[in-house]
């Protein structure tokens, strides 16, 4: 173990693996500190640690929105280990950040307790939903959320209202590690959510590819527009670069057809980017967080 982290006081590893096996599109290297936290106490230690050191931190959920380059210095933490636990508490139901989402709102469905259903299927966890504020068919995960509790980037437990926070469309002011998220949920009953699950599920499958790994959608849609329809009319549907493809499917997704590098998706983001420019006028955002 590198000297920045002291081993003795870690149950946490250091994974030597390569950030491909985590990623969901399946791209990235080696990273220099990349641990696979086994306990929220582990957490502290490993962040207040990485902040003596000024290396900055990269929590990583599902991985299903990060497009990992040479992650250089940064500390990432998988929140994949830690135990996870769902608790009641009053109309409150607290849940830790490494629940999947799709396990979350199943657990929820055999309560009656629904909301969250646009999010089905989806591969996020908690946390990394929270941090970006994920939302979809006009709804966002924080309409239902309450409150969140963080390891801070200086190491400390904390409790952040929802009312301390910023949302926006995919983003939000959350800085630090989130461990726990509150929610408050419908009343709903367990078939109706059943339902409506399916048919969120359903739809997805029609209308993205699943087929391929992907990040989701690559860019955010401008205000007025529809990013996937812009990339469409500019004809770039199955435009390739190496492995990296824009799915004939969906324009604003980008599937990796088998061996696509880091490269090859930065390229093509790049070209979208210059012909949207070029023919529409418009400059798309980033809706993925790409780690270089
Ligand atoms: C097929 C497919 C469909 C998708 N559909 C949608 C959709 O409908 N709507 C939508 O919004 N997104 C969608 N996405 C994108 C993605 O699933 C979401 O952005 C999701 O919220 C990311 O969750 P994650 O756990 O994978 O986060 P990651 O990809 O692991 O991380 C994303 C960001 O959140 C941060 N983060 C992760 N965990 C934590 C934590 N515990 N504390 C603090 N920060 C954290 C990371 O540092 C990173 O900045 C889709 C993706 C795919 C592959």
């Amino acid at each position: 173990m590198e000297k920045v982290f002291d081993s003795k006081t870690l149950t946490s590893i250091l994974s030597e693996s390569s950030l491909k096996d985590y990623s969901n599109i399946r791209i990235g290297g080696k990273a220099k500190y990349l641990f696979i936290a086994k306990r929220v106490s582990d957490l502290s230690l490993i962040i207040t640690q990485a902040n003596k050191a000024n290396l900055k931190i990269l929590p990583v959920g599902g991985a299903s929105n990060i497009l990992f380059g040479n992650v250089g210095d940064r500390v990432l933490i998988l929140d994949r280990d830690i135990p996870q636990n769902i608790a009641f508490k009053r109309d409150e139901i607290v849940v830790s950040s490494n629940y999947n989402i799709n396990a979350f709102i199943d657990e929820m469905m055999k309560h009656d307790l629904g909301g969250l259903e646009f999010l089905s299927g989806i591969p996020a966890h908690i946390g990394g939903a929270v941090h970006m504020n994920a939302g979809a068919f006009g709804k966002s995960i924080s309409s239902y959320l309450e409150w969140i509790e963080i390891i801070s980037i200086k190491g400390k437990r904390e409790i952040i209202q929802k009312e301390e926070l910023h949302f926006d469309y995919r983003k939000t002011s959350i800085n630090g590690f989130i461990i726990n998220a509150a929610f408050k949920l419908e009343s709903k009953p367990e078939k109706d959510i059943l339902t409506e699950v399916q048919n969120i599920i359903s739809t997805r499958k029609v209308r993205h590819p699943y087929d391929y790994p992907s990040l989701g959608s690559t860019f955010k849609n401008p205000a007025g527009y529809f990013a996937g329809k812009l990339i469409e009319e500019c004809e770039l549907k199955g435009t390739r670069i190496g492995d990296a493809e824009v799915s004939k499917k969906h324009a604003n997704f980008i599937i990796n057809r088998g061996n696509a590098v880091f490269d090859d998706m930065i390229k093509l983001i790049e070209l979208i980017k210059k012909e949207v420019f070029e023919k529409k006028g418009i400059m798309l955002e980033l809706e993925i967080k790409v780690i270089n």
